[in-house]
């Protein structure tokens, strides 16, 4: 089968398209005929070996990478062949994984937060030989989630490690609520779309930032309300205040990093949360202590999606009430040239990977 991988860290020349062995499949596992891939920032990141600006290998989910290694955290596809235990699924349908593995008895899987478990092994970066790159992936049938085809491969390959980590992180653990307001930083993203998205679907006002001026209106059309250019010498924490009648927003969702941390505590409101989901922009940041203890703030840290929040978005993406919004799909033969979109940060929307 066809696979893009990587020999080593690099640029994204470093992409070898490779002929290799379909997956041979272990007890009560399904191999999935990929039809889409989406491309996140993790991959580019692991891909140059760098995240947050430090060697990948200090971040918890870049240990112990394997060369050649076969990177990809959001197919979807078909089921082709079960071998085992169908856990409820039928050949032909449509499928994506939950986004890891997990063992399934500690403390943290027994009671439903799975994305905790100790000895997570996340698709695409702690799974040697299986990722979403290629033609083919095996997977526990338990760990498949079909979806009706309402839902298009390339949209819920976005669901992934888009939505389903912000829907748990700003549902589940930020508790945002109807009426309230959400700022979301690196709002043009994928994670930022998805937060946009979710943010309308629940009645919530949107307020992106980001620091390209000609991506307004593609983030109002996403769902936000209103949209602050992040300039240099400027603070878009104290154009937040303005707009919230110096109230500040109840929710503020991180996906940014060191460059936007001190501005997201400064955009909280009294007894707010901040929903921390990435630090691609640099992995330390400073911290007012006094800001958090003086305003009542909550810092929730959120490593990908349970199983539960997982479903949700599938199922309320399927009834389109929520609609990943596809901003380009490149065929896999091109994954250098997606690599490279995503690293000049000129995309807006989801970059696709798709398997013709
Ligand atoms: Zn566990």
């Amino acid at each position: 089968m066809k696979a893009a991988r990587i020999p080593r860290f690099g640029t994204p020349d470093v992409f070898s398209i490779d002929d290799i062995p379909k997956p041979t499949l272990k007890q009560d596992e399904a191999l999935v005929d990929i039809k889409a891939c989406g491309v996140n920032r993790m991959d580019t990141e692991l891909r140059a070996g760098v995240y947050g600006g430090e060697p990948v290998e200090d971040f918890i989910f870049g240990k112990n990478i394997v060369f050649p290694h076969l990177p990809g955290v959001e197919p979807a596809g078909i089921v082709d062949t079960i071998n085992g235990s169908p856990s409820g699924l039928v050949l032909g349908a449509n499928v994506v994984p939950h986004s890891h593995l997990s063992c399934g008895t500690c403390s943290y899987c027994l009671t439903g937060y799975d994305n905790v478990c100790p000895e997570i092994r996340v698709l695409g970066v702690q799974t040697p030989g299986c990722g979403g790159y290629a033609e083919y992936f095996a997977w526990p049938t338990a760990g498949l989630i079909s979806f009706k085809d309402t839902l298009s491969f390339e949209q819920a390959s976005a669901l992934l490690v888009n939505y389903g980590p912000v829907w748990f992180g700003l549902i589940e653990r930020g508790g945002l609520k109807e009426g309230e307001t959400l700022v979301v930083t690196g709002a043009a993203g994928g994670c930022g779309h998805a937060a946009l998205d979710i943010a309308r679907m629940s009645g919530v006002r949107a307020i992106a930032i980001t620091r390209s001026p000609e991506k307004e209106i593609l983030l109002r059309n996403a769902g936000a309300d209103e949209v602050i250019i992040d300039r240099a010498g400027e603070n878009w924490a104290e154009e937040v205040l303005e707009l919230t009648s110096g109230r500040g927003a109840e929710c503020v969702v991180e996906l940014v990093g060191a460059a936007t941390w001190p501005r997201s505590v400064e955009a909280a409101a009294l007894h707010g949360r901040i929903v921390v989901i990435g630090s691609h922009s640099g992995l330390s940041a400073d911290l007012n202590l006094g800001q958090v203890f003086g305003k009542n703030l909550s810092i929730e840290g959120i490593t990908r999606a349970n199983r539960s929040a997982m479903e949700r978005v599938i199922r309320l993406a399927e009834k389109n009430k929520l609609v990943p919004h596809i901003g380009h799909t490149i065929e896999l033969d091109d994954v250098a040239e997606a690599h490279r979109l995503m690293e000049a940060d000129e995309h807006t929307g989801k970059i696709v990977l798709t398997l013709s």
